[in-house]
């Protein structure tokens, strides 16, 4: 009991640490303003996660003060309240077994598309490599219950996008672990970025169904180093 209590324990301050660290990289890569945006991670074989606390300026964030929630919300482990988010983040870890981190940004160009209730279309390779299709749109929700969590989870479930714009507010992304949810919001940024850009230019041109599937299914296994 004691030798497990004392694993769990180390466990969670290494995620602790990673899922500060990787807040850090939502800065770098120009994602948030202010204290907007979160990521969070689930603590493997679990119902718990760690996620960043709510309105903590991101200079400060260190893993002392990420809070530990079970997966409904309830604070476990931590002297601050949790993201307001928290709800959104549970609500898709009791949901799809799969995810072990989520991210939630208000990156300019995502949150552009957010406004419009526009999926991006897949009209790039990037896209094709990371999404593998359009980027969708989930509904309108009001934050604080299960609705935004709900909404995104039931938009994922179509798709093979690890991204989902909610209208009206912005990017919820989910990954096998929370580095892959926060590469997705990166790219997720980006590629909204381009689309828009294209647009400014002319109709961009789309990619056929069968070489989205091709160009996905090699980045997704077989890209990168063996
Ligand atoms: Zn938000």
């Amino acid at each position: 009991m004691t030798t497990r209590s004392s694993d769990l324990t180390a466990a969670l301050g290494h995620l602790r640490a990673e899922v500060a660290h990787l807040h850090a990289d939502l800065v770098r890569s120009g994602l948030v303003v202010w204290t907007a945006g979160n990521v969070s991670a689930r603590l493997p074989g679990t119902d718990l996660m760690v996620i960043k606390p709510s309105g903590v300026d991101y200079d400060h964030l260190g893993p002392e003060n990420m809070v530990v929630c079970d997966l409904d919300g309830n604070v476990v482990e931590g002297g601050l309240a949790p993201s307001s988010d928290t709800a959104a983040h549970a609500y898709i870890y009791r949901h799809l077994p799969h995810v072990g981190g989520v991210t939630h940004t208000h990156s300019t160009y995502a949150v552009a598309w957010a406004a419009r209730g526009e999926a991006v279309p897949c009209v790039l390779t990037a896209m094709a490599d990371e999404f593998g299709g359009a980027i969708p749109v989930a509904p309108f929700a009001l934050i604080g219950s299960d609705a935004i969590g709900r909404a995104v989870v039931d938009t994922l479930c179509g798709s093979t996008s690890p991204a989902v714009l909610v209208q009206n507010h912005g990017p919820f992304t989910i990954g096998r672990t929370a580095r892959d949810a926060v590469k997705a919001a990166v790219m997720c940024e980006d590629v909204c970025r381009s689309v828009h850009i294209a647009r400014q230019l002319g109709e961009p041109l789309p990619i056929a169904p069968d070489d989205i599937a091709s160009l996905h299914d090699r980045y997704q296994h077989h890209y990168g180093q063996p």
